[in-house]
């Protein structure tokens, strides 16, 4: 880690040690001709460390990780003791205003780092990330729900071959970590070319508050920051270890109908378990669905009205 506090330049404005510094980043505008900015919050301690960030609503519908930065902020968890921490609550500002995953032209920002300067709207919100934020930044952590009416349990998502990922992901230590490779054109991957450790959070379903997933979140927070050197002291609550998943697999539709799940998000199940059935709306057929493993439910479709091939649930394999 660096010995002293160096200066700090983000968009040209001068980051006071001590002083939260609010940053408007101009994005873009409506066809109104309103201006779109996105608000970015650097806190730089009087002493040396690592640099944070931390990131939501890059899938602007995804809304309980905006909700958990809100309350990290809301409880001045945003505030190293050592080292800076930047705060991004809600990268696409256009998707959050429109309850959308995507920005007005349907690209997904995730899929559009490194990005280009005058590229879509997508493509110039992953730029300025990367060209203004990321270089400042050593690990972060980028807050994600399900999409598309699915729940998943609080788990982290990374590289745990990574041995950086591997220690972030054990601090946080939320109640799954997930082995997963990167997917191109993701901030993952291409902050993981600059050297860059970004761990992704997932927790709950877009345009919902999960009350057990923000709260899960923030502790894991709390964790993080204080074996990541960032606080000084850090509360540890009845830690049990964070459940490995090694693979996953998606159980999928077989027929359309009506899906009624038997077990619930987070559970262990067996090999043969009744999960749930489809049944026809008219009451003339039922398809069972049973567990083709011994693991555990990270994500559940809430959406009865299924198609055939339809995500149903998420299982984990240990
Ligand atoms: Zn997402």
């Amino acid at each position: 880690m660096k010995e002293e506090v160096e200066d700090l330049e983000i968009y040209k404005k001068k980051i006071i040690p001590g002083k939260e510094i609010e940053i408007l980043i101009k994005i873009g505008e409506l066809p109104s001709r309103t201006p779109v900015h996105i608000p970015i919050f650097i806190n730089k301690s009087q002493k040396p460390g690592p640099t944070l960030l931390l990131l939501g609503g890059l899938h602007g519908d995804e809304i309980n990780g905006v909700e958990i930065i809100r309350r990290i902020k809301e409880d001045n968890l945003h505030i190293p003791n050592n080292g800076t921490i930047i705060t991004i609550p809600v990268l696409n500002i256009f998707g959050f205003n429109n309850f959308s995953r995507e920005v007005p032209d349907g690209k997904d920002v995730n899929r559009s780092f490194p990005g280009t300067k005058s590229g879509s709207l997508a493509s110039r919100m992953a730029y300025n990330l990367m060209k203004e934020i990321l270089p400042h930044v050593d690990f972060g952590i980028d807050f994600h729900t399900g999409g598309a009416s699915r729940t998943n349990y609080p788990q982290i998502r990374c590289d745990m071959k990574d041995p950086m990922n591997r220690q972030m992901a054990l601090a946080f230590n939320a109640p799954f970590t997930l082995q997963s490779s990167t997917i191109k054109k993701s901030l993952r991957s291409e902050s993981s070319k600059m050297g860059k450790n970004i761990i992704v959070f997932e927790g709950g379903e877009s345009l919902r508050y999960d009350e057990f997933v923000i709260k899960t979140a923030v502790d894991g927070y709390r964790r993080f920051i204080g074996k990541m050197g960032l606080v000084e002291e850090f509360e540890i609550v009845d830690e049990e270890p964070s459940i490995i998943i090694d693979k996953t697999r998606w159980v999928r539709a077989s027929g359309a109908g009506l899906f009624r799940p038997y077990v619930y998000s987070g559970k262990q199940i067996e090999k043969g378990e009744l999960l749930g059935e489809i049944n026809g709306p008219y009451g003339h057929f039922k398809i069972k669905i049973v567990s083709p493993i011994d693991g555990f439910v990270i994500g559940l479709n809430n959406n009865p009205v299924v198609n055939p091939g339809d995500a149903l649930l998420h299982l984990g394999v240990v």
